[in-house]
């Protein structure tokens, strides 16, 4: 048994099942959604919810 892989939702953080969940495409990744109204925030103002990669510490 292998329990299925779960992603972020980056707006309100809650782990989505990518096979269930809402999916946005955005510059080339998918961002994954536990419900319609997330991913519609999310396309509002996708830049707000990306973390940017870590730079330096
Ligand atoms: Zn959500």
């Amino acid at each position: 048994m292998t329990q299925a892989t779960t992603v972020l939702d980056p707006v309100c953080g809650m782990p989505v099942d990518p096979w269930t969940g809402e999916v946005v495409e955005f510059e080339g990744e998918m961002y994954y959604f536990c419900e319609p109204v997330c991913a519609e925030i999310f396309r509002d103002e996708p830049l707000r919810w990306i973390e940017p990669a870590p730079q330096q510490v």
